[in-house]
């Protein structure tokens, strides 16, 4: 076996709020818990509630960014497209620029530093205000290294209402992809294609609920945004073992493997390998695809998939 941290990776589906280091937490007042297997989602909420309140100054925001690039270089992203509430973060600070503005210094800083390529993308709550999701497309068109929007959080509550900023968002030319088929099932994934026009779908793991919608989603090679662990630790998927990974596989599917920042990517492909009985060259066609999905440009992704070959053709 190859050393898995050395494979090149896009990763895809990754909050940065998520990311934060334990000791970084501790530094600005919080008390940290990593790897913690939550109850529910409300509390998995309520968890990264406490995290987010913690970051109030550019300082703080910058900091995490660069961190995250530093963390990510060690598992061998090579490419990585980080989500963001900014507008939450803008409007609980008083400053609806400030945070995401911070970031995006963060990531030049670090992205530079650590040779890792970056683009970011807004989400919104779909239990929050419709005007805040306006608020996130008017941030996200203002910056070219904001690449997309999409809805994220509980899918008990529609897209529709949501429906006019998506339509604001696609002629804007942003790219949109949303959390569906997480914890709700396949008319989730549905709604987020007809409604929400994803591109990809965050999680899409309940696709499997339904072969019409994994025929529409195979058809039109929409990429999935797996996260394995994340599932586990939010009660959705009772153990790595019992996960869909490799039946979304062998379906056909466009499955890529992402964190959602519950863990770290390089250690995920491993476990993947040892699960599942993946070796290096099911694991390299895992990050060829997760290069595919992403939205990065031709030239970044000609030279990666190079990359993936060079590691796979490597003397193990
Ligand atoms: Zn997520």
């Amino acid at each position: 076996m190859r050393d898995v941290r050395a494979l090149p990776k896009a990763h895809l589906h990754v909050h940065l709020e998520s990311t934060v280091r334990p000791q970084t937490v501790r530094e600005l007042g919080g008390t940290p818990e990593p790897g913690k297997a939550f109850n529910n989602f409300r509390e998995f909420g309520d968890e990264r509630a406490k995290v987010r309140d913690l970051l109030r100054t550019p300082e703080h925001f910058r900091r995490i960014a660069v961190e995250f690039c530093e963390d990510e270089a060690a598992q061998g992203t090579r490419y990585v497209e980080v989500t963001f509430t900014a507008a939450s973060h803008g409007e609980r600070v008083g400053e609806p620029e400030m945070p995401l503005e911070a970031v995006l210094d963060g990531l030049a800083e670090g992205g530079g530093r650590y040779g890792i390529e970056w683009r970011v993308l807004l989400d919104h709550s779909r239990r929050r205000p419709l005007e805040r999701f306006w608020r996130t497309f008017k941030l996200a068109s203002r910056y070219d290294r904001v690449v997309g929007i999409g809805l994220a959080g509980d899918e008990s509550h529609p897209l529709a209402p949501f429906a006019e900023v998506i339509e604001a968002a696609r002629d804007a030319g942003l790219h949109l992809v949303h959390h569906a088929g997480e914890a709700a099932g396949a008319a989730s994934i549905r709604e987020a294609l007809d409604v929400g026009h994803a591109e990809r779908l965050g999680h899409g793991i309940r696709v499997i609920d339904d072969p019409g919608v994994v025929a529409e989603v195979r058809e039109r090679r929409i990429p999935l945004e797996v996260c394995p662990t994340s599932n586990v630790l939010l009660g959705f998927v009772p153990s790595l073992a019992a996960h869909p990974l490799p039946r979304l596989v062998e379906a056909g599917l466009l499955v890529t493997v992402n964190t959602d920042g519950e863990t770290e990517l390089a250690a995920e492909y491993a476990r993947l390998g040892e699960v599942f009985g993946y070796g290096d060259a099911e694991l390299a066609e895992l990050a060829r695809t997760s290069i595919d999905a992403s939205f990065a440009p031709e030239e970044v992704k000609t030279r990666l998939r190079a990359e993936v070959d060079a590691w796979l053709s490597s003397p193990s």
